[in-house]
């Protein structure tokens, strides 16, 4: 039985040396990108790359490194490591050309800053990159925001296509992958740390770029002026996964199961925000109670620190089951356009927990004001909060895009915030839940659910995690009403089986997922052996390909288990939902 196991290649000094020269060390977000793709791995310092140190694992990540960083006895020993069966993966990693089979004519930078982008990728590859995308989107051209190379690499297939700014064909691979004796080596002609990261954590937000005259979570999209149909990142990082899976990855799936133990087509997790009304709160949650869904109110304090809700009626939500948080608010006393401070939002934070005991778990700010770039997270982890749900869907204008599914950060799933250079690039312990689904069913007092549709059908398609975003006040109308039944009625006229969570639920499972852990993989001719650990009260879920046929049987610590088996993307997937502390799953041909 051979273990499996996967590494990424990093060195700290590198972070260092960066940020105490005052730059952001892009490479820290590749931790962020396979805890979000749900890849289990090692970190190898430079080090390590020896025959001896290689020999343990399957699947390498190389990170970009500065010129001449590899030695040459590295450099052998990867590509013996290579000829020997490991999948090499690299991001304009310099030194090893020749075993990439590459060759790089001249790099496209980027103009202006750091969150600007260069060029598009289109994912070329009919087998393992097209078929990521719903038909109708299949020329989908997604922005990168790094510098790019401009390769030749005649031996390669070409997984991705590289594409100007202005989206003309510019006959060269972005991403090419080359066959080298029983292994493979993968090269990206950019740093995918880089262009993942500038795309979910947005551009720092120091002025107003938009024109809005505010400073909002609008102003850090850096997807500009791609409308953001398809979630750009996401598409990257599946793309990265199913290149993994076919060299034998195992994956913690973004959804956990639901509480029948079931997996689950996509989570949909509804919120809204009341707007400092007083009326609305009790009717909208009781409305989603008649609807059998969660829902989630974000209060806000009018003026500030006023919060107008009674705590009767506070207590009645939480009755209703209704989730309760602070919708922060910087706009009734400040002037536009406002920078939050950490002052603010302890002292709206002190005024919430003073009208309602409690500390809340994931917020919106009103009119989705934002100020820097990780510094309103980073305050609010340290005041005890877990989430935002503040990033926008679509860019300025309109104010408020309202009937509109897109993805202007470039993901569905949550992310963890990173900080900036001055405080060492580290993960923050909270997270972001984008808003993709905004208002969406209804046009003023009229049905329209184009756009409802299409959220459900995304959803569907790629297992996402998708906000649907309806505010207390709507959901006392009747078109708004009309919108969530039919929601329902399509997600079952679909056959879905769809799990709904409220916006603090979909952000505490997220916090427990990145928690969670594949612990183990062993593979051999005849099974695999994959061993999980998690604190989630339903378990999780594991993902791999499946090549053909039906398993010979599934067992989970050695009693028959289900599973299901999913024809998507041009490929088949098998899901095996894993109970909650340490399991076993054995999966047999
Ligand atoms: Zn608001």
């Amino acid at each position: 039985m051979l273990e499996f196991r996967a590494a990424l290649v990093f060195d700290d000094n590198l972070r260092a040396q960066a940020n105490a020269a005052g730059r952001n060390y892009w490479p820290v977000y590749y931790r962020e990108i396979l805890n979000r793709m749900g890849l289990p791995y090692s970190v190898l310092g430079p080090e390590e790359l020896t025959a001896d140190g290689l020999a343990q694992y399957r699947i390498l990540l190389l990170p970009p490194l500065p010129e001449g960083h590899l030695t040459d006895a590295q450099a052998q020993a990867l590509s013996e490591w290579v000829t020997a069966g490991g999948l090499l993966l690299g991001f304009a990693t310099p030194g090893l050309d020749e075993l990439f089979g590459i060759s790089v004519e001249s790099v496209i930078e980027q103009v202006g800053d750091e969150f600007t982008p260069s060029a598009c990728i289109r994912l070329a590859d009919a087998e393992w990159g097209a078929s990521l995308l719903p038909a109708y989107e299949r020329d989908a051209a997604m922005p990168v925001l790094a510098p790019v190379q401009r390769l030749q690499a005649p031996q390669g297939r070409e997984l991705a296509r590289l594409l100007s700014f202005f989206e003309q064909d510019l006959h060269q691979p972005a991403v090419t992958y080359r066959t080298v004796g029983n292994g493979a080596a993968c090269y990206w002609a950019f740093d995918l740390a880089q262009c993942t990261w500038a795309m979910q954590q947005g551009r720092p937000v120091y002025e107003d770029y938009d024109g809005d005259n505010s400073l909002r979570t609008m102003d850090q999209i850096t997807t500009r002026p791609w409308e953001a149909n398809v979630p750009y990142a996401d598409l990257m990082m599946f793309a990265l996964r199913r290149i993994i899976a076919e060299h034998g990855g195992v994956f913690l799936h973004q959804l956990p199961p639901a509480a029948d133990g079931s997996v689950p087509d996509a989570v949909f997790h509804w919120g809204g925000d009341d707007e400092g009304a007083t009326e609305v709160q009790i009717p909208a949650a009781e409305f989603m109670v008649e609807m059998g869904l969660p829902y989630h109110i974000n209060i806000m304090q009018t003026p500030v620190p006023v919060h107008t809700l009674s705590a009767e009626k506070f207590n009645r939500l939480k009755q209703l089951g209704c989730e309760t948080s602070i919708h922060f608010n910087f706009t009734t006393a400040g002037q536009q356009p406002y920078r939050i401070t950490r002052q603010d939002l302890a002292d709206q934070l002190d005024a919430y927990f003073g009208a309602y005991g409690e500390v809340p778990v994931c917020t919106v700010f009103h009119c989705m004001t934002w100020t820097g770039w990780a510094e309103p997270a980073r305050w609010l982890a340290e005041l005890g909060m877990k989430g935002d749900n503040n990033r926008a869907h679509w860019r300025y204008p309109p104010s408020n895009p309202v009937n509109k599914c897109n993805f202007a950060f470039g993901t569905c799933y949550p992310f963890h915030y990173y900080d900036d250079c001055s405080e060492d690039n580290r993960r923050i312990d909270f997270t972001s839940a984008p808003v993709t689904a905004y208002e969406c069913g209804y046009i003023r007092e009229n049905s329209e659910f184009s756009q409802l549709h299409r959220a459900i059908e995304l959803a569907s398609f790629w297992n996402l995690t998708m906000n649907l975003f309806f505010h207390p006040i709507r959901l006392t109308e009747p078109a708004p009403q009309a919108a969530v039944r039919e929601a329902l009625a399509y997600m079952q006229k679909l056959g879905m089986n769809p799990l709904h969570f409220a916006t603090d639920q979909m952000c505490l499972w997220w916090h427990e997922r990145a928690a969670s852990a594949i612990e183990a993989v062993e593979r051999d001719e005849e099974q695999v052996t994959v061993r999980t650990r998690t604190d989630y009260p339903a378990g999780c879920i594991i993902q791999l390909l499946w090549p053909e046929g039906e398993p010979g049987s599934v067992e989970i610590n050695g009693v028959p288990a289900q599973y299901v088996l999913r024809e998507q993307h041009n490929a088949r997937w098998l899901y095996v939902a894993m109970p909650t502390g340490q399991a076993e799953a054995v999966v047999r041909l």
